[in-house]
């Protein structure tokens, strides 16, 4: 039996991706203050902020209804590049799953959309030191693990491991793209927030799936 992800999942991905964003606002600010402005937590602190406070006033029936409110809300009040880069991500996923769940090759597919939507709006390439370099091996992960005969848990698991290996690769990177590139080559050496808060939404998918 091929476990789906629910409405209700949705909803928990998405508020420990708040609660995961809350606990390492810190952290992902101070890789930005190495090689940006030092706002990359504050930034999605508060557009995850809103996104919890959208999400009480709401009733959603679908998977797509959840995730777009929360790109949409992104894009509304995150003032810098991550914020219109996520909200994209989460709308053209959400726009993909218009039923009350997913099975986890419509998952796979619709998340699929969303990194095509970072790359319309960013022109990221891989290796360019972005989120895409997380994003991008979770999503080969979660594939690979599909075509292996993985369920939603053991799939979802494996794409977070990757976004995480994927998030410390950008550490030798240069940046090419985002304020980071005009470092150039001192870019390198330091691990790129946009990557490291997508390893924690991809691991946060997996602790919802997995019920935790
Ligand atoms: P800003 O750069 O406007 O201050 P943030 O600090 O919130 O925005 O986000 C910075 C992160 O956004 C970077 O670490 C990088 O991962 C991501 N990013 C920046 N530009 C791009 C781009 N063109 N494509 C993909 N991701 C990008
Ligand atoms: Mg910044």
């Amino acid at each position: 039996m091929d476990i789906a992800l629910d409405t209700e999942t949705a909803l928990a991905w998405v508020r420990g991706s708040a609660a995961a964003v809350r606990d390492n606002a810190d952290h992902l600010t101070r890789l930005d203050a190495a090689i940006g402005d030092a706002d990359h937590g504050v930034n999605l602190r508060r557009g995850f902020s809103a996104v919890e406070a959208a999400l009480d006033t709401t009733r959603f029936g679908t998977v797509g209804e959840v995730l777009v409110k929360t790109g949409t809300t992104l894009i509304s009040t995150v003032g810098g590049a991550s914020g219109p880069l996520y909200g994209s991500a989460f709308r053209a996923t959400g726009k993909q799953l218009p039923e009350p769940a997913a099975t986890p090759w419509q998952l796979l597919a619709a998340l699929r959309a969303g990194l095509a939507a970072v790359q319309r709006l960013g022109a990221a390439q891989p290796g360019d030191k972005t989120m895409i370099d997380a994003y991008g091996p979770a999503l080969e992960a979660f594939d690979s693990a599909l075509r292996a005969g993985a369920d939603l848990p053991a799939a979802t698991d494996a794409a977070a491991d990757a976004a995480e290996e994927g998030m410390r690769a950008t550490i030798a990177m240069i940046a090419r793209k985002g304020r980071a590139s005009y470092l150039g080559p001192r870019s390198q050496g330091h691990q790129d927030p946009g990557a490291t808060s997508t390893a924690l939404i991809f691991r946060t998918l997996a602790e919802a799936v997995a019920g935790g």
